[in-house]
């Protein structure tokens, strides 16, 4: 695997993987170009060092068909804003032999979304898992899926991947596109490096106390990493929807919270593995509930095993957000990942607050703090603290597997000669 800082890009064509799904709204107008501005010390790298710039990216689920929701020629203009010059697109991915051709140094060109093709996820349409030709189609797949790699493969000379958000996926342009270059000419962006030394910091570097922070709708999404980081922390904090799966599964009585009643006996289980390997498991013990989802329902604070019927808990209450502030203050590595409220709802913000808030305060005295996953990403944005912790994750799904120690297919791929 070759190195971004040591390669020269000068007179090469370099096809670069991008995450350039970025929320747009019902315009088409791009809402947030956080994707958009992390990709660029890559890019700049290379325009600078005189090569010219193939830009490829997915948007959206538009599963296999072209679809112009998604079409990434909405987002040509921030993309050249971003850069400071023009960009050529190309509206079909496997057909830009033309554009290439005419590409000079210095130029760019965006690619249109590279799953308005079946081949780039790999997966057969049309037909289930438990139909009888499945396992036929499948392989037909990917031989399909090879030929389109090979194909967005022979635009270039060099090919980078920086998209850390899709590092997780065994995708055509994430892992399979890396076989037809040559070790020497494959490498990752400077985004996915730093994202790479982020988790490494928190799998290998550990500087105790270290809590992690996992909050979010659903424990079943995040039960692969609670019982990773079991062997791992001392502190455990589980927040957000998942406290009323706990309080119910313990005998609480939740109201109409959210839950997950085929998941009480995976709570209980959590709870004997953190005793069992001495994690200091930090539930919350109150709430402020409200009588209905929506940001001016009445609020109540309540117990969070005792909320009335009519009643669902929104946010952590009081004691709980003292108690989490408590684990997190004197913490010297720290991860967090989803809000420990509905935050989107302006008065729902204060569990995830204080979290972030007590966060800043442990970096300041020296933590390494990482936020990631969308949503823990937008509360710290929210609250203008994003600057103030160690590192961002711009990658949900990806950074979870890679914390839960699976070698991510995107990073695998340029690594192996
Ligand atoms: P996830 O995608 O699993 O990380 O969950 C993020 C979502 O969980 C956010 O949209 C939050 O609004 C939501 N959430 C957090 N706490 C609660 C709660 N107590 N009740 C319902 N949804 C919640």
């Amino acid at each position: 695997m070759a190195k971004i800082d040591d390669y020269n890009f000068a007179g090469k064509k370099a096809i670069v993987r991008v995450d350039f799904n970025v929320p747009l709204d019902e315009n088409g107008k791009v809402t947030d170009d956080t994707r958009i501005r992390g990709a660029l010390p890559t890019l700049k790298k290379i325009l600078a060092d005189g090569g010219s710039l193939i830009l490829m990216s997915h948007m959206g689920k538009p599963k296999g068909k072209v679809n112009p929701k998604f079409s990434l020629s909405q987002i040509r203009e921030d993309v050249a804003k971003a850069l400071g010059t023009d960009v050529k697109f190309v509206p079909d991915c496997a057909n830009a032999d033309e554009a290439v051709a005419e590409l000079k140094p210095g130029e760019v060109l965006l690619l249109e979304n590279l799953r308005f093709y079946p081949e780039e996820e790999g997966k057969p349409v049309g037909i289930d898992k438990e139909d009888p030709g499945y396992d036929a189609a499948k392989k037909e797949m990917k031989e399909r899926q090879k030929k389109f790699a090979q194909k967005l493969a022979s635009y270039a000379d060099v090919y980078v991947n920086d998209a850390f958000g899709t590092a997780h996926r065994k995708h055509a342009s994430t892992a399979v596109i890396a076989d037809y270059f040559k070790p020497e000419d494959k490498m990752l962006g400077y985004l996915m490096e730093k994202e790479v030394k982020a988790v490494d910091n928190i799998l290998k570097d550990i500087k105790r106390p270290f809590t992690a922070i996992m909050g979010g709708s659903k424990v079943s999404t995040k039960i692969g990493i609670i019982e990773n980081l079991m062997d791992k922390v001392d502190n455990l904090i589980l927040c957000g929807g998942m406290t009323y799966t706990f309080a119910k599964a313990q005998g609480g009585k939740i109201g109409d919270s959210i839950v997950e009643n085929d998941k009480l006996d995976l709570a209980l289980d959590i709870i004997k593995k953190a005793k069992e390997k001495g994690v200091n498991l930090i539930l919350g013990t109150d709430c402020v509930a409200g009588d209905a989802f929506s940001n001016d329902c009445n609020t109540m604070v309540c117990l969070s095993n005792d909320i009335p019927d009519g009643w669902e808990g929104l946010d952590a209450g009081p004691e709980t957000r003292k108690a989490f502030a408590e684990a997190i203050r004197p913490s010297k590595t720290i991860l967090w990942n989803g809000p420990a409220g509905v935050f989107e709802f302006d008065n729902f913000t204060a569990g995830s607050r204080a979290i972030a808030e007590a966060i800043v305060e442990a970096t300041k005295n020296g933590a390494f703090s990482l936020v990631g996953g969308g949503d823990s990403v937008a509360c710290v944005n929210k609250f203008g603290l994003a600057d103030s912790v160690s590192y961002v994750s711009t990658g949900g799904g990806a950074l979870l597997e890679a914390i839960e120690g699976k070698v991510l297919p995107g990073v695998a791929a340029v690594k192996e000669a």
